[in-house]
């Protein structure tokens, strides 16, 4: 018990935009069409959003970001679903038309 009380409380101690934690975070990802390397910044500030229980998530997942990128080479779209901890490291990925190699 207690477990929604708890849960409101990091909602309201635990913006995303929490001092120190602001920036980007880089990704390399390659095109599963024509293997163009792509570079995506995720903007720790706008572009991550706070993952709640009904989105599900894999365990520990704090932060997730949705993104759909596009190479300059072809016009494959690239899916990229990531989830984060707390420290906004990737702890799962799904990537769908391209692979996430750095
Ligand atoms: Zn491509």
């Amino acid at each position: 018990m207690g477990g929604f009380l708890e849960n409101l409380k990091n909602i309201f101690t635990s913006p995303v935009q929490s001092p120190g934690k602001q920036g980007a975070i880089k990704f390399v990802l390659q095109c599963n069409r024509c293997s163009e390397e792509i570079t995506v910044k995720i903007r720790t500030s706008s572009d991550i959003s706070r993952v709640y229980e009904e989105d599900g998530g894999p365990p520990g997942a704090v932060f997730y970001v949705r993104k759909e990128i596009l190479g300059s080479k072809c016009n494959n779209l690239i899916y990229l679903t990531g989830y984060f901890n707390e420290n906004f490291s990737l702890i799962s990925s799904d990537v769908t038309g391209g692979k996430i190699i750095g």
